[in-house]
């Protein structure tokens, strides 16, 4: 069985590209009808991954990854390719027919779905019925009395999609059988475990949070220890790896808090579920949480994403706007500062001009704080935040006793390695001076300090022969396409390379604008570059324009791209979704005319080039040199005729 074609046509044409890669990465504008945002498929700090709303496609000038939205889909979320249909047809809430492999079989029942949406479908019951426990279940009194200590009313619950998970061992089992979830299913979900006994809740008389994925399907849950006779003792249990649930990518309120976070160009990173919902409720709709682990180098590389993060510090790009991004982590109780330090000094440092840290006053959480003192005291936390490094080194200095001077010769001790630390070399001396403020000693005397950890440091480090860490010098990682699939890509400085170019972004974009007597113009060879060629012979080998008018834009490429030789397929998806220069269709229909006509042009030119020098290198009676001599009459007047037409004649 498989979806017929018709329906996975319409999921391609009305899904939005643009909606669905936004929930990934923050898309920016790249001119008319184009956006650009950083690659969710390698590791970039300015944006190269380009989506062509219009065109339904997107394109990674930085890897090479390149499609339409199922094909994105696909790679973002590691689907088949019918896997990425039916996710898309859910969101469109748009029933697919199947047919079987031969002929039409037709059915309206979704039979052979993908194993991913079944987990997707499972988690949505269960989250349903773990809410509505909640709501009702005279056992679920101590969950709400739990919630209610914390100034979360029933409103609040119902916005988070906090549930409870019945105490009996088998009240969801029993659910999700009731819907035909088969034994194999709720094992791979997460939600049962398997005993002897047969299959049992994971999650039994808990407090239930639901953790979504970036597009808001919940994929897994956290759930509180609420009973002293529960028998595992943990006081959070979270989902183990499935296929959904990865606790290294999922950050607990990021469905709610991304919108926000591409708009503030902030996150607030807490360290509970009732953290984010405090902040969420104080008005701080940038919080998210870690589930059951610390944030790591796959989180940056969301929360990056989100940010639209261009560079590192001292960025002077003139782009859209000038506002600075901040990942503020929100740290309570004694192990601040040693959170702050792991933070500041251990990974990858590009992201730490970036960061703040605060701290509220007798090391309350959010969810405490907003208890004690209400919403504006959270909302203070988060604006009084204070830069990662300065943070980290005070809470080094801080344990000292400063009044005394062998407490100042201790805390210098203990603070310096950590300036030295910083791996931007430029950031050191401002906070070698600021170290000496606060110790109250010369700068001369600390800059000689954090020379010398420095020093040992790296000493320490050629012993230890683990150099060259994560991230280390030399060249970026960034444009660099994985294992040599680096594709074809002509000098764009070479100005006839730029104009064959533009003139096959035209045919690939926008055929049905490009005259047909002009694209008449350019027959065999017309291309002088060799990729160009390719691709061109692969414009005519999928059919030409007459053939492109037929079809959907995006089908077209699809059609070029399959007709062109493997090497070039990733210049095509390229040409597929550069930026053209004009947005209505008259003037794009102008620019192609013009665009094609100068390749025509050129080709011309050269063809004329080689008819002259076979002229002149025949003696003049030849009847080839007179046949010769007549085609280059014909051909300079055609010629002629184009220039006259390019001119606007
Ligand atoms: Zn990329």
């Amino acid at each position: 069985m498989r979806i017929r074609r018709e329906d996975v046509e319409h999921v391609r044409l009305t899904t939005r590209i643009d909606e669905v890669v936004g929930e990934h990465l923050t898309l920016r504008s790249a001119g008319p009808g184009a956006l650009k945002g950083l690659c969710p498929f390698h590791d970039e700090k300015t944006p190269s991954f380009n989506v062509r709303p219009s065109l339904g496609r997107f394109h990674c000038f930085g890897c090479g990854q390149g499609g339409d939205v199922i094909a994105f889909v696909q790679q973002i979320d590691h689907l088949t390719f019918s896997e990425a249909v039916e996710r898309l047809a859910d969101r469109l809430t748009y029933p697919l027919r199947y047919e079987d492999d031969d002929g039409r079989g037709a059915g309206a029942r979704r039979e052979p779905v993908g194993q991913r949406q079944r987990l997707v479908e499972a988690h949505r019951a269960a989250a349903g019925f773990f809410a509505e426990q909640l709501a009702t279940s005279p056992d679920a009194l101590t969950g709400r009395q739990f919630l209610a200590a914390r100034g979360f009313d029933r409103e609040a619950a119902a916005h988070f999609g906090v549930g409870f998970s019945p105490r009996t061992g088998e009240g969801l089992l029993r659910h999700l059988r009731g819907r035909s979830f088969t034994e194999d299913e709720l094992v791979a979900s997460g939600l049962a475990g398997q005993g002897q006994r047969g299959l049992y809740d994971r999650f039994r008389g808990r407090l239930m949070w639901p953790i979504r994925d970036v597009a808001g399907d919940v994929v897994g849950f956290g759930a509180r220890r609420l009973f002293d006779d529960d028998r595992i003792e943990a006081k959070y249990l979270n989902t183990p790896e499935t296929v959904l649930y990865k606790k290294s990518q999922v950050l607990y309120g990021l469905d709610l808090a991304k919108k926000e976070i591409g708009r503030l160009r902030e996150v607030v990173v807490v360290e509970g579920y009732t953290d984010v919902m405090a902040c969420h409720l104080a008005g701080v709709r940038t919080a998210v949480a870690t589930c059951g682990t610390s944030f790591g180098t796959d989180h940056v590389r969301i929360v990056r994403r989100l940010l639209g993060d261009e560079a590192g510090k001292g960025s002077l790009s003139l782009s859209t706007d000038a506002f600075a991004r901040s990942v503020i982590f929100v740290f309570d109780g004694d192990a601040a500062g040693q959170k702050a330090a792991e933070r500041a000094f251990d990974g990858d440092q590009n992201f730490t001009s970036l960061t703040y840290v605060a701290v509220a006053p007798g090391g309350l959480d959010p969810c405490e704080l907003r208890q004690q003192s209400g919403d504006e005291a959270v909302r203070d936390l988060v604006r009084r935040r204070r830069p990662l490094f300065e943070f980290a080194i005070r809470s080094a200095v801080e344990r000292f006793d400063l009044s005394a001077a062998d407490g100042r010769v201790a805390a210098l001790r203990a603070a310096a390695p950590a300036v030295a630390r910083i791996r931007d070399t430029s950031l050191r001396p401002e906070y070698a001076r600021q170290l000496a403020g606060w110790l109250g000693m010369e700068v001369e005397a600390v800059r000689r300090a954090v020379g010398d950890a420095g020093r040992q440091a790296r000493r320490d480090a050629d012993h230890g022969g683990a150099s060259a860490g994560p991230g280390g010098q030399g060249g970026s990682r960034d444009g660099g396409a994985p294992g040599g699939s680096r594709p074809v890509r002509p000098d764009p400085r070479d100005p006839v390379a730029r104009i064959e170019r533009e003139a096959l972004e035209c045919l690939i974009q926008v055929p049905h604008l490009v005259p047909a007597e002009d694209v008449d113009a350019l027959g065999e060879g017309s291309f002088g570059v060799p990729a160009y060629r390719a691709v061109h012979d692969a414009v005519r080998g999928a059919g030409g324009m007459a053939v492109a008018r037929t079809m959907s834009p995006g089908a077209w490429a699809d059609a070029v791209q399959e007709a062109a030789p493997e090497a070039v397929r990733p210049l095509v998806g390229e040409l597929a979704v550069a930026p053209l220069p004009a947005d209505s269709d008259e003037a794009l229909g102008r620019y192609a005319a013009s665009v094609v006509l100068r390749v025509a042009e050129v080709a011309l030119t050269r063809w004329i080039g080689s008819l002259r020098s076979r002229v002149q290198r025949l003696p003049a009676d030849d009847p080839e040199a007179i046949r010769a001599l007549g085609e280059l009459m014909t051909t300079e007047e055609y010629r002629r005729s184009l220039r006259e037409r390019i001119t606007g004649g």
